[in-house]
Protein backbone atom coordinates (compact mmCIF):
# COMPACT_ATOMS: atom_id res chain seq x y z
CA UNK A 1 0.00 0.00 0.00
CA UNK A 2 1.36 3.89 -0.82
CA UNK A 3 1.00 6.09 1.79
CA UNK A 4 -0.22 8.89 -0.45
CA UNK A 5 -1.64 9.65 -4.29
CA UNK A 6 -1.46 13.48 -4.63
CA UNK A 7 -3.35 14.70 -7.49
CA UNK A 8 -1.35 17.59 -9.13
CA UNK A 9 1.91 18.64 -9.88
CA UNK A 10 2.09 22.51 -9.68
CA UNK A 11 3.76 24.40 -6.79
CA UNK A 12 1.59 22.99 -4.35
CA UNK A 13 1.96 19.67 -5.25
CA UNK A 14 5.38 19.68 -5.86
CA UNK A 15 5.91 21.37 -2.75
CA UNK A 16 3.87 18.35 -1.04
CA UNK A 17 5.32 15.82 -2.71
CA UNK A 18 9.50 16.71 -2.34
CA UNK A 19 8.64 17.30 1.39
CA UNK A 20 6.76 14.23 2.07
CA UNK A 21 9.26 12.47 -0.04
CA UNK A 22 12.07 13.82 2.14
CA UNK A 23 10.81 11.95 5.18
CA UNK A 24 10.50 8.72 3.07
CA UNK A 25 6.92 7.95 2.25
CA UNK A 26 6.19 6.36 -0.77
CA UNK A 27 3.56 8.06 -3.73
CA UNK A 28 2.35 8.47 -6.60
CA UNK A 29 1.67 11.53 -8.37
CA UNK A 30 -1.41 12.52 -10.81
CA UNK A 31 -0.89 15.49 -13.44
CA UNK A 32 -3.67 15.73 -16.34
CA UNK A 33 -2.13 19.35 -17.44
CA UNK A 34 -5.59 20.90 -17.41
CA UNK A 35 -4.11 23.85 -15.38
CA UNK A 36 -1.36 25.85 -15.73
CA UNK A 37 -0.83 28.81 -12.86
CA UNK A 38 2.49 27.52 -11.73
CA UNK A 39 3.73 26.86 -15.42
CA UNK A 40 3.35 30.55 -16.96
CA UNK A 41 3.97 32.36 -13.35
CA UNK A 42 6.25 35.25 -12.87
CA UNK A 43 7.25 33.58 -10.71
CA UNK A 44 8.24 36.62 -8.06
CA UNK A 45 9.01 36.26 -4.65
CA UNK A 46 8.60 39.22 -2.62
CA UNK A 47 7.48 39.78 0.83
CA UNK A 48 6.29 43.33 0.30
CA UNK A 49 2.69 44.30 -0.82
CA UNK A 50 3.68 46.97 -3.27
CA UNK A 51 0.50 48.64 -3.60
CA UNK A 52 -0.01 49.61 -0.19
CA UNK A 53 3.79 49.17 1.31
CA UNK A 54 2.94 46.69 3.90
CA UNK A 55 4.28 43.81 4.75
CA UNK A 56 2.39 40.62 2.67
CA UNK A 57 0.87 37.68 5.20
CA UNK A 58 3.69 36.18 6.73
CA UNK A 59 5.92 37.43 4.64
CA UNK A 60 9.59 37.34 6.66
CA UNK A 61 8.08 33.79 7.52
CA UNK A 62 7.83 32.69 4.05
CA UNK A 63 11.11 34.42 3.02
CA UNK A 64 13.18 32.33 5.48
CA UNK A 65 11.65 28.87 4.98
CA UNK A 66 10.93 28.81 1.51
CA UNK A 67 14.03 30.20 -0.27
CA UNK A 68 16.44 27.57 1.54
CA UNK A 69 13.82 24.93 0.08
CA UNK A 70 14.25 25.86 -3.77
CA UNK A 71 17.89 25.83 -3.03
CA UNK A 72 17.75 22.73 -1.54
CA UNK A 73 16.13 21.36 -5.07
CA UNK A 74 18.68 23.25 -6.97
CA UNK A 75 21.54 21.14 -5.22
CA UNK A 76 19.78 17.98 -5.89
CA UNK A 77 18.25 17.84 -9.56
CA UNK A 78 21.21 20.17 -10.56
CA UNK A 79 19.39 23.14 -11.60
CA UNK A 80 19.19 26.69 -11.70
CA UNK A 81 15.82 28.36 -10.42
CA UNK A 82 16.28 30.64 -7.81
CA UNK A 83 17.26 33.91 -9.73
CA UNK A 84 18.19 36.71 -6.94
CA UNK A 85 16.85 40.60 -8.33
CA UNK A 86 15.97 43.15 -6.38
CA UNK A 87 12.61 45.23 -7.20
CA UNK A 88 12.79 48.74 -7.49
CA UNK A 89 9.31 50.54 -7.34
CA UNK A 90 8.69 53.29 -9.49
CA UNK A 91 7.66 55.85 -7.36
CA UNK A 92 4.68 57.93 -9.16
CA UNK A 93 4.47 61.29 -7.02
CA UNK A 94 5.88 62.81 -3.79
CA UNK A 95 3.00 61.67 -1.79
CA UNK A 96 4.13 57.75 -2.58
CA UNK A 97 7.98 58.98 -2.07
CA UNK A 98 6.64 60.35 1.37
CA UNK A 99 4.89 57.07 2.03
CA UNK A 100 8.09 55.17 1.01
CA UNK A 101 10.08 56.78 4.05
CA UNK A 102 7.13 56.13 6.24
CA UNK A 103 7.13 52.63 5.22
CA UNK A 104 10.75 51.90 5.46
CA UNK A 105 10.66 53.01 9.15
CA UNK A 106 8.35 50.64 9.96
CA UNK A 107 9.44 47.73 12.44
CA UNK A 108 9.31 44.47 10.03
CA UNK A 109 9.56 46.19 6.12
CA UNK A 110 12.76 48.17 7.58
CA UNK A 111 14.57 44.66 6.79
CA UNK A 112 13.33 44.77 3.12
CA UNK A 113 12.53 48.74 1.96
CA UNK A 114 15.78 50.79 1.26
CA UNK A 115 15.16 54.40 3.19
CA UNK A 116 16.11 56.17 0.28
CA UNK A 117 15.08 57.07 -3.06
CA UNK A 118 16.96 55.97 -6.28
CA UNK A 119 16.89 58.24 -8.92
CA UNK A 120 16.15 56.67 -12.41
CA UNK A 121 19.35 56.64 -14.65
CA UNK A 122 17.77 54.68 -17.34
CA UNK A 123 16.71 56.58 -20.20
CA UNK A 124 14.29 53.99 -21.54
CA UNK A 125 12.51 54.82 -18.37
CA UNK A 126 10.11 57.13 -17.38
CA UNK A 127 10.35 57.63 -13.42
CA UNK A 128 10.32 61.37 -12.34
CA UNK A 129 10.38 60.59 -8.78
CA UNK A 130 12.71 57.81 -8.93
CA UNK A 131 12.29 54.52 -6.64
CA UNK A 132 11.99 52.48 -3.66
CA UNK A 133 14.30 49.50 -3.69
CA UNK A 134 13.20 46.12 -2.22
CA UNK A 135 15.78 44.14 -1.35
CA UNK A 136 16.32 40.28 -1.25
CA UNK A 137 13.89 39.90 -3.84
CA UNK A 138 14.20 37.76 -6.74
CA UNK A 139 12.07 35.11 -9.49
CA UNK A 140 11.58 31.28 -9.22
CA UNK A 141 12.09 30.05 -12.95
CA UNK A 142 9.08 27.81 -12.17
CA UNK A 143 8.69 26.24 -15.51
CA UNK A 144 12.09 25.04 -14.95
CA UNK A 145 11.49 23.79 -11.77
CA UNK A 146 8.35 21.95 -12.55
CA UNK A 147 10.12 20.22 -15.42
CA UNK A 148 13.05 19.11 -13.58
CA UNK A 149 10.14 17.98 -10.99
CA UNK A 150 8.47 15.87 -13.66
CA UNK A 151 11.37 14.56 -14.89
CA UNK A 152 12.10 12.84 -11.58
CA UNK A 153 8.85 11.41 -11.12
CA UNK A 154 8.91 10.36 -14.47
CA UNK A 155 12.82 8.77 -14.27
CA UNK A 156 11.00 6.58 -11.12
CA UNK A 157 7.50 5.85 -12.34
CA UNK A 158 5.62 7.71 -10.20
CA UNK A 159 4.18 9.72 -12.99
CA UNK A 160 0.35 9.61 -14.45
CA UNK A 161 -0.77 11.79 -16.97
CA UNK A 162 -4.22 10.69 -16.60
CA UNK A 163 -7.09 13.13 -15.38
CA UNK A 164 -7.37 11.93 -11.63
CA UNK A 165 -11.28 10.78 -11.81
CA UNK A 166 -12.96 11.14 -8.65
CA UNK A 167 -16.03 9.14 -9.20
CA UNK A 168 -13.63 6.01 -9.27
CA UNK A 169 -12.48 6.78 -5.56
CA UNK A 170 -13.36 3.66 -3.15
CA UNK A 171 -13.31 3.74 0.78
CA UNK A 172 -12.04 0.28 2.42
CA UNK A 173 -11.49 0.13 5.99
CA UNK A 174 -9.28 3.51 6.35
CA UNK A 175 -7.62 3.51 3.32
CA UNK A 176 -8.86 4.04 -0.75
CA UNK A 177 -8.62 2.23 -3.41
CA UNK A 178 -8.06 4.00 -6.92
CA UNK A 179 -7.97 1.40 -9.93
CA UNK A 180 -4.96 -1.59 -8.89
CA UNK A 181 -3.73 0.97 -5.98
CA UNK A 182 -4.09 1.12 -2.47
CA UNK A 183 -3.28 4.28 -0.04
CA UNK A 184 -3.58 5.60 3.30
CA UNK A 185 -3.99 9.15 1.84
CA UNK A 186 -4.93 11.26 -1.04
CA UNK A 187 -4.46 14.81 -0.98
CA UNK A 188 -5.62 17.29 -3.80
CA UNK A 189 -3.40 19.66 -4.90
CA UNK A 190 -5.10 20.67 -8.40
CA UNK A 191 -5.41 24.70 -7.91
CA UNK A 192 -8.72 25.74 -9.85
CA UNK A 193 -8.97 21.95 -10.94
CA UNK A 194 -10.36 22.19 -7.27
CA UNK A 195 -13.56 23.49 -8.68
CA UNK A 196 -14.27 19.71 -10.38
CA UNK A 197 -13.63 17.96 -7.30
CA UNK A 198 -16.65 16.85 -5.36
CA UNK A 199 -15.10 16.40 -2.38
CA UNK A 200 -14.06 19.78 -2.22
CA UNK A 201 -15.83 21.81 -4.14
CA UNK A 202 -17.74 23.21 -0.69
CA UNK A 203 -14.67 25.32 -0.19
CA UNK A 204 -14.60 28.93 -1.43
CA UNK A 205 -12.39 29.01 -4.19
CA UNK A 206 -12.63 32.13 -6.65
CA UNK A 207 -10.03 31.79 -9.78
CA UNK A 208 -8.30 35.28 -10.79
CA UNK A 209 -7.20 34.78 -14.67
CA UNK A 210 -3.49 36.14 -14.98
CA UNK A 211 -2.05 37.48 -18.26
CA UNK A 212 1.71 38.05 -18.78
CA UNK A 213 3.64 39.11 -22.43
CA UNK A 214 6.90 38.14 -23.19
CA UNK A 215 8.97 40.84 -24.67
CA UNK A 216 11.66 41.71 -26.59
CA UNK A 217 13.07 45.19 -25.78
CA UNK A 218 16.87 45.62 -26.78
CA UNK A 219 17.23 49.28 -25.78
CA UNK A 220 15.83 48.61 -22.55
CA UNK A 221 18.99 47.18 -20.78
CA UNK A 222 17.09 46.65 -17.45
CA UNK A 223 18.87 44.28 -14.69
CA UNK A 224 16.57 44.94 -12.23
CA UNK A 225 12.62 43.75 -11.71
CA UNK A 226 10.41 46.86 -11.94
CA UNK A 227 7.16 47.34 -10.73
CA UNK A 228 4.93 50.31 -11.87
CA UNK A 229 0.97 49.78 -12.43
CA UNK A 230 2.85 46.76 -14.35
CA UNK A 231 5.84 45.13 -13.62
CA UNK A 232 8.77 43.77 -15.85
CA UNK A 233 11.12 40.73 -14.71
CA UNK A 234 14.21 40.49 -17.07
CA UNK A 235 14.75 36.83 -17.97
CA UNK A 236 18.28 37.70 -20.31
CA UNK A 237 19.03 38.33 -24.24
CA UNK A 238 16.93 41.17 -24.01
CA UNK A 239 13.68 39.50 -22.74
CA UNK A 240 11.48 40.52 -20.61
CA UNK A 241 7.89 39.41 -18.91
CA UNK A 242 5.67 41.74 -18.13
CA UNK A 243 2.12 41.33 -16.18
CA UNK A 244 -0.01 40.73 -14.55
CA UNK A 245 -3.76 41.01 -15.41
CA UNK A 246 -6.22 39.96 -13.18
CA UNK A 247 -9.79 39.03 -13.87
CA UNK A 248 -12.91 37.61 -12.07
CA UNK A 249 -15.27 36.62 -15.10
CA UNK A 250 -13.43 34.68 -17.24
CA UNK A 251 -11.95 31.04 -16.52
CA UNK A 252 -10.63 30.38 -19.84
CA UNK A 253 -6.90 29.90 -20.28
CA UNK A 254 -6.93 31.10 -23.52
CA UNK A 255 -4.55 34.65 -23.93
CA UNK A 256 -6.91 37.41 -24.54
CA UNK A 257 -6.71 40.79 -26.73
CA UNK A 258 -7.59 42.97 -23.86
CA UNK A 259 -5.30 41.39 -21.54
CA UNK A 260 -2.57 42.59 -24.24
CA UNK A 261 -3.44 46.20 -24.84
CA UNK A 262 -4.39 46.40 -20.74
CA UNK A 263 0.12 45.58 -20.15
CA UNK A 264 0.84 47.34 -23.29
CA UNK A 265 -0.87 50.55 -22.04
CA UNK A 266 0.35 50.14 -18.81
CA UNK A 267 3.91 49.11 -19.86
CA UNK A 268 4.08 52.40 -22.19
CA UNK A 269 3.14 54.67 -19.81
CA UNK A 270 7.08 54.20 -18.18
CA UNK A 271 9.06 52.26 -20.38
CA UNK A 272 10.04 54.86 -23.81
CA UNK A 273 11.90 52.79 -25.70
CA UNK A 274 10.62 50.28 -28.73
CA UNK A 275 9.69 46.84 -27.95
CA UNK A 276 8.22 43.69 -29.55
CA UNK A 277 5.46 41.49 -27.89
CA UNK A 278 6.80 38.01 -28.57
CA UNK A 279 4.67 35.43 -26.21
CA UNK A 280 1.77 35.97 -23.87
CA UNK A 281 0.33 33.13 -21.89
CA UNK A 282 -2.89 32.88 -18.96
CA UNK A 283 -3.70 30.92 -16.23
CA UNK A 284 -6.21 30.77 -13.39
CA UNK A 285 -5.01 31.76 -9.83
CA UNK A 286 -6.40 29.70 -6.98
CA UNK A 287 -7.70 32.48 -5.11
CA UNK A 288 -9.76 32.53 -1.69
CA UNK A 289 -11.97 35.04 -0.42
CA UNK A 290 -9.85 35.83 2.71
CA UNK A 291 -6.85 35.47 0.79
CA UNK A 292 -5.52 32.51 3.13
CA UNK A 293 -4.46 29.42 1.92
CA UNK A 294 -6.89 26.03 1.90
CA UNK A 295 -5.05 23.56 3.82
CA UNK A 296 -5.89 20.52 5.69
CA UNK A 297 -8.66 17.34 5.75
CA UNK A 298 -11.99 16.60 4.46
CA UNK A 299 -14.82 16.69 7.35
CA UNK A 300 -16.21 13.39 6.60
CA UNK A 301 -13.26 11.48 4.72
CA UNK A 302 -10.29 11.01 7.34
CA UNK A 303 -8.45 10.03 4.27
CA UNK A 304 -8.76 13.02 2.12
CA UNK A 305 -6.54 16.13 2.28
CA UNK A 306 -6.26 19.51 0.15
CA UNK A 307 -3.66 22.01 -0.30
CA UNK A 308 -4.87 24.89 -2.39
CA UNK A 309 -5.74 28.49 -2.31
CA UNK A 310 -2.43 29.53 -3.00
CA UNK A 311 -3.50 32.81 -4.80
CA UNK A 312 -0.77 35.00 -6.28
CA UNK A 313 1.68 34.25 -3.99
CA UNK A 314 2.55 30.53 -4.53
CA UNK A 315 6.22 30.33 -5.11
CA UNK A 316 6.50 31.68 -1.50
CA UNK A 317 3.47 29.87 0.55
CA UNK A 318 3.63 26.34 -1.52
CA UNK A 319 6.43 24.91 0.73
CA UNK A 320 5.81 26.19 3.79
CA UNK A 321 1.83 25.88 3.55
CA UNK A 322 3.19 21.71 2.54
CA UNK A 323 5.30 21.70 5.51
CA UNK A 324 2.58 22.56 7.76
CA UNK A 325 0.09 20.06 6.12
CA UNK A 326 3.09 17.18 6.09
CA UNK A 327 3.30 17.73 10.03
CA UNK A 328 -0.34 17.70 10.43
CA UNK A 329 -0.89 14.38 8.43
CA UNK A 330 2.54 12.72 9.34
CA UNK A 331 2.75 13.91 13.13
CA UNK A 332 -0.14 15.33 14.28
CA UNK A 333 0.35 18.99 14.78
CA UNK A 334 -1.85 21.12 14.63
CA UNK A 335 -2.07 23.59 11.05
CA UNK A 336 -1.98 27.30 11.71
CA UNK A 337 -5.74 28.03 12.09
CA UNK A 338 -5.45 30.78 9.26
CA UNK A 339 -4.84 28.26 6.97
CA UNK A 340 -7.08 25.39 7.95
CA UNK A 341 -9.86 24.64 6.24
CA UNK A 342 -12.18 23.83 9.52
CA UNK A 343 -12.65 27.75 8.89
CA UNK A 344 -15.29 26.80 5.99
CA UNK A 345 -16.71 24.21 8.05
CA UNK A 346 -20.04 25.73 7.93
CA UNK A 347 -20.16 26.04 3.88
CA UNK A 348 -19.95 22.04 3.95
CA UNK A 349 -22.90 20.10 3.18
CA UNK A 350 -24.60 23.48 1.20
CA UNK A 351 -26.51 22.51 -1.93
CA UNK A 352 -24.83 18.83 -1.32
CA UNK A 353 -21.11 20.28 -2.28
CA UNK A 354 -18.36 18.17 -0.93
CA UNK A 355 -20.57 15.23 -0.20
CA UNK A 356 -19.37 12.90 -2.44
CA UNK A 357 -18.33 9.23 -1.26
CA UNK A 358 -20.81 9.19 1.35
CA UNK A 359 -23.04 5.96 1.57
C1 LIG B 1 -0.30 35.06 -14.83
C2 LIG B 1 0.07 34.60 -13.44
C3 LIG B 1 1.19 35.16 -12.84
C4 LIG B 1 1.56 34.75 -11.56
N1 LIG B 1 2.70 35.27 -11.03
C5 LIG B 1 3.11 34.85 -9.80
C6 LIG B 1 4.31 35.35 -9.24
O1 LIG B 1 5.03 36.15 -9.85
N2 LIG B 1 4.67 34.90 -8.00
C7 LIG B 1 3.92 33.98 -7.29
O2 LIG B 1 4.29 33.61 -6.17
N3 LIG B 1 2.76 33.50 -7.81
C8 LIG B 1 2.34 33.92 -9.03
N4 LIG B 1 1.18 33.43 -9.57
C9 LIG B 1 0.34 32.56 -8.73
C10 LIG B 1 0.84 31.12 -8.76
O3 LIG B 1 0.97 30.75 -10.08
C11 LIG B 1 -0.16 30.22 -8.03
O4 LIG B 1 -0.29 30.63 -6.68
C12 LIG B 1 0.32 28.76 -8.01
O5 LIG B 1 0.83 28.41 -9.26
C13 LIG B 1 -0.79 27.80 -7.65
O6 LIG B 1 -0.24 26.52 -7.65
P1 LIG B 1 -1.13 25.20 -7.53
O7 LIG B 1 -0.20 24.06 -7.58
O8 LIG B 1 -2.04 25.34 -6.36
O9 LIG B 1 -2.09 25.24 -8.81
P2 LIG B 1 -1.82 24.92 -10.34
O10 LIG B 1 -0.55 25.52 -10.80
O11 LIG B 1 -3.04 25.29 -11.08
O12 LIG B 1 -1.59 23.36 -10.37
C14 LIG B 1 -2.64 22.44 -10.22
C15 LIG B 1 -2.25 21.19 -10.97
O13 LIG B 1 -3.23 20.18 -10.75
C16 LIG B 1 -3.50 19.50 -11.95
N5 LIG B 1 -4.86 18.95 -11.86
C17 LIG B 1 -6.00 19.60 -11.52
N6 LIG B 1 -7.05 18.76 -11.52
C18 LIG B 1 -6.56 17.52 -11.86
C19 LIG B 1 -7.14 16.24 -12.02
N7 LIG B 1 -8.46 15.97 -11.82
N8 LIG B 1 -6.34 15.22 -12.41
C20 LIG B 1 -5.01 15.40 -12.60
N9 LIG B 1 -4.40 16.61 -12.45
C21 LIG B 1 -5.17 17.66 -12.08
C22 LIG B 1 -3.36 20.59 -13.02
O14 LIG B 1 -3.08 20.06 -14.28
C23 LIG B 1 -2.19 21.42 -12.47
O15 LIG B 1 -0.94 20.97 -12.96
C24 LIG B 1 0.79 33.80 -10.86
C25 LIG B 1 -0.33 33.23 -11.48
C26 LIG B 1 -0.68 33.62 -12.76
C27 LIG B 1 -1.86 32.98 -13.43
Amino acid sequence: MLDYLIVGSGLAGMALTETLRREGCSLRVYDDASQQASRVAGGLYNPVVLKRFTLAWEGSRLMAFSLPFYQQLEREWAISIDKKKPVFRRLASAEEQNAWFEAADRPGLSEFLEPGIVRNENPALEAPYGFGRVNNTGRIATSTLLNAFSEQLRKQGLLDTAAFDHASLAFEDGHVRYGDLTARRVVFCEGFGMMGNPFFNYLPLQGTKGELLTIRAPELREDRIVKSGAFFIPLGHDRYRVGATYAWNDYTQAPTREAREALLGQLRKFVRCDFEVEGQVAGIRPTVPDRRPLVGRHPEHPELFVLNGLGSRGVLIAPYAAYCLARFMQGGHSLPPEMDVTRYRSHFGKEGRGLAGNR
